[in-house]
């Protein structure tokens, strides 16, 4: 772990240089996806009302952009928003910030970033003469884009690109189960002077211990977290973690290695890239129900959710297409098969959910 590790972290970060401090505890916004308009307002309000002032959201997540923009475009000095776009070239790229301004009811963005780069050509791809990054430049110098970024989920690769270009800030899934850009990244990271953003920081939902978990990425160079919300409480619950910075003792660090243990291998982390399913099937939630039932022992409550959609386990075709864009390449069809003999298996006469 990073020497910088040992320090006990403050509440708030500096993630762009001469940008306001960001708390700590940032918000996701992927999740804001499914609330409609109205609830939509109530989490961000809340969410500010916290102290929450980084927001996160991309081109990607269909209307996430346009409800930030509805609350946060109010209070404009006050919040740091970034978003991000699968653009490659430069043109695609400036056309996305173009519609990320009009969706964010802004005239400039603060942090834009090119969204998952996967691979080195990927990387040559953006940084090309024609790419998105200089695409980005150019809206930097009109002021539309304040600092440039990159998100991704290979640490090698985002280290790469450290060393190339001076992207301000870094983005990648960093927790307990996931602990590979504390090795190199981070330390890139601090030596070039770009921002660290933990996106997955509670595993997509699937991490119980929380606050632990949020206390071992800041005590390791993490600078915030962007933790997927669409409730007042998670909000609250999350910035209440804030509160204890301090680095784990023994017994929390084997309560988070317990959590390890039961979450194992296969876990999801809801980054959604593996959508859409040609049948129709919700993965993530899929795993979600998958970890309730069997991992968390809720079984009740999963199969009660199981009941209500339309396509489940058992509808998988095993075509192999989300597996292919799974950037953890989780087997669905065997996964789900799997998932789907053992509740039949385990499942009382009388609590069918077919
Ligand atoms: S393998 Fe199954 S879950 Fe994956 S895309 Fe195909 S049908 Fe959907
Ligand atoms: S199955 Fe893979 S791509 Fe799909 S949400 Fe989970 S981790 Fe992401």
């Amino acid at each position: 772990m990073a020497e910088r590790g040992r320090q006990e972290p403050r509440r708030t970060a500096r993630l762009l240089p001469g940008a306001i401090e960001a708390l700590r505890m940032g918000m996701g916004g992927i999740p804001i996806q499914r609330l409609g308009t109205g609830d939509a307002d109530r989490v961000l309000e809340k969410a500010v009302d916290s102290g929450i002032n980084f927001f996160d959201t991309a081109r990607g997540y269909t209307d996430s952009e346009s409800k930030f923009g509805r609350v946060l475009s109010r209070l404009r000095q006050k919040v740091l928003i970034a978003s991000k776009s699968f653009s490659r070239g430069a043109a695609e790229m400036r056309r996305d910030i173009e519609t990320t301004l009009g969706n964010l009811r802004s005239d400039y963005v603060d942090l834009y970033q090119c969204h998952n780069v996967a691979s080195e050509a990927d990387l040559e791809r953006i940084l090309a003469p024609d790419g998105a990054v200089a695409g980005m430049v150019r809206a930097r110098e009109q002021g539309k884009v304040r600092f440039i970024g990159i998100s991704g989920h290979k640490p090698r690769i985002l280290v790469q690109a450290l060393e190339r270009f001076p992207f301000a800030a870094v983005q990648v899934p960093a927790n307990f189960m996931e602990t590979d850009a504390m090795a190199e990244l981070i330390p890139a990271a601090r030596r070039c002077g770009a921002g660290v953003i933990a996106m997955k920081p509670v595993g997509g939902g699937n991490i119980r211990e929380t606050a632990l978990n949020f206390r071992f990425i800041f005590v390791n160079g993490v600078d915030v977290a962007i933790p997927g919300m669409d409730t007042e409480a998670q909000i609250a619950a999350n910035v209440a973690a804030l509160d204890d910075l301090s680095p784990l003792n023994e017994a929390e660090t084997a309560r988070l290695q317990a959590e390890k243990e039961r979450l194992g291998e296969r876990f999801c982390r809801r980054c959604e890239y593996c959508m859409p399913c040609p049948q129709g099937l919700p993965i993530s939630f899929l795993h979600v129900l998958r970890n309730y039932y069997f991992v968390y022992d809720l079984k009740e409550w999963a199969l009660e959710r199981l009941a209500g959609l339309a396509r489940t386990y058992r509808d998988c075709a095993a075509c192999g297409e989300c597996v292919a864009k799974c950037p953890y390449h989780l087997d669905m069809p065997a996964i789900f098969r799997e998932t789907w003999e053992k509740i039949q298996a385990d499942r009382r006469p009388g609590t069918a959910q077919d």
